[in-house]
């Protein structure tokens, strides 16, 4: 029984620095491939430019804040049309489900962000300090002139990494060029500075010192996944029933681990995969890496640590032999997952290709509903709202549908049309009028249809006969 005067126990653990040791390997190139084609892809994407005339950006992606629109290369969304982004992070998260539930945390062991960039920052590390053992010594030597020296190139590459990463993000929110000509002028707008200034302190501080702390502390993932995982899931495993007892090849009855610490030297969570399945463990497959190699020079099967499903494990030590990954693969969650994945990329397809370029609000004015002109017409006035979505200057023509009938005419314009400029917004003020004594005037409401038809614009890409229709009433004198 403990004193009533003894101090409970600390909850804080201090961070044990992890070294992980260079390792080759098919899972290792995957990552470097991996890591080569998501970073080209954030740098670079900002630079690529996409011809959409002249009234409108020449970036093929493109947030674009100020017009409160997104360009990606052909395709433009505009903020009426936001299911389109709604659908796409649907889709994002049903992807993330079927791997998960198909191949575990695949994303955190492979295309992760934080695991991209620290995986890159330990490369900058070992190409300054050396492996394993010379980082360690390193570590633990005193702070003289080598490791001043040492560990100052290493900041200062991982900070104009980190710069970079700030810095190509805020160029997906305006024309790249001219950012960073504002950038090196001084003369770019305090919120980008800004922004740069956080992205950077946030990826040279998580990449560089937290690293694998934001995923076992962080974030919120791993635990989200282990609820889309089941026996059938494939993830990494090591073989006990093969390896153990560990030790020497030399002692007769020992399995096939010789105990050399190859894979727990090379883990960037700095965990031991021998002990079982763990929440640290990112499935990155580098231990896999590690222990073929062992394997190899020992002259055993690879596949001591490898991807396996609990159903193959629980077979193989029964004497039993894997199923095919396919059978683990194909089975009715991630075939739902597919299912819907596919319906929702299908129906943003659909969507996309059926969209009119006119987006147009019609509110009727309430108050008050009607008016009584001098010749004794009943007039109802509307506010419209109309989006031209094209890039060239647009004329729209107006007209109504209704049973009895009915005149359209637009304030302060000849005509029942106008012309809006390219890519803005009208906003018009319309008047229906029913004649004296006729059915809408004196009935105390019609259903109307007022239509919009806007002119094909040629070399825009507009349709001819793009029109829509918005349904509202005509109040009478007998409302
Ligand atoms: S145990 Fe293996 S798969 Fe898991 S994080 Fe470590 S090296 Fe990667
Ligand atoms: S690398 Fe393989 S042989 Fe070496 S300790 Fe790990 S499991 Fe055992």
């Amino acid at each position: 029984m403990s004193s009533p005067e003894a101090s409970p126990p600390s909850l804080y653990a201090a961070r044990e620095p992890i070294f992980p040791r260079r390792v080759k390997g098919k899972f290792r190139t995957a990552k470097w491939w991996i890591m080569a084609f998501t970073l080209g892809i954030y740098y670079l994407t900002p630079w690529i430019r996409w011809d959409r005339g002249p009234n409108l950006p020449d970036q093929a992606v493109l947030v674009d804040l100020a017009n409160r629109r997104f360009f990606f290369f052909m395709i433009e969304i505009w903020p009426h049309e936001f299911y389109f982004v709604a659908g796409l992070l649907i889709m994002a998260g049903l992807g993330l489900f079927l791997f998960t539930s198909a191949a575990g945390r695949v994303w955190c062991g492979y295309a992760c962000p934080q695991t991209v960039w620290t995986d890159l920052f330990i490369l900058v590390e070992r190409w300054v300090e050396g492996d394993r053992n010379a980082r360690i010594r390193l570590h633990r030597q005193k702070w003289n002139g080598e490791k001043l020296r040492k560990y100052g190139l290493k900041w200062t590459v991982w900070f104009l990494i980190a710069l970079a990463t700030g810095g190509a993000w805020i160029f997906y929110f305006t024309d790249a060029p001219t950012l960073l000509r504002d950038l090196l002028a001084f003369e770019a707008h305090p919120v980008a500075w800004i922004t740069m200034l956080i992205l950077t302190l946030t990826t040279f501080a998580f990449g560089g010192f937290a690293r694998e702390q934001i995923c076992i502390y962080a974030c919120p993932w791993p635990r989200i996944q282990a609820a889309m995982m089941d026996e059938d899931t494939i993830t990494i495993a090591y073989r006990d029933w093969r390896g153990e007892p560990r030790g020497k090849q030399s002692v007769a009855g020992n399995g096939d681990c010789i105990d050399c610490m190859a894979c727990v030297n090379v883990c960037p969570m700095g965990i031991d995969i021998r002990n079982g399945q763990q929440l640290a463990c990112i499935t990155c497959g580098l231990c896999i890496d590690a222990c073929d190699d062992t394997m190899d020079r020992i002259g055993k099967p690879r596949g001591l640590i490898d991807y396996i499903a609990l159903t193959d494990e629980t077979r193989e030590r029964q004497g039993g032999a894997p199923i095919p990954v396919w059978k683990h693969v194909l089975r009715p969650r991630t075939i739902l997952y597919t299912a819907l994945w596919t319906g929702v990329g299908v129906a943003l397809v659909v969507a996309l290709f059926l969209r009119s370029a006119i987006d147009v609000n019609v509110t009727p004015v309430r108050n008050p509903t009607y008016v009584v002109l001098s010749d004794g017409t009943i007039r109802n006035t509307y506010d419209i709202r109309l989006r031209n979505m094209q890039g060239e200057p647009r004329w729209f023509d107006f007209s109504v549908a209704a049973d009895a009938p009915l005149n359209v005419a637009i304030e302060g314009v000849e005509g029942a049309r106008i012309e809006v400029p390219a890519n803005e917004t009208a906003h018009v003020r319309l008047y229906l009028t029913a004649a004296p004594g006729s059915t809408a005037a004196e009935a105390p409401r019609s259903e109307v249809q007022i239509w919009i038809e806007g002119e094909a614009v040629p070399g825009a890409g507009s349709p001819a006969g793009d029109r829509v229709a918005r349904n509202t009433v005509f109040n009478g004198k007998g409302g």
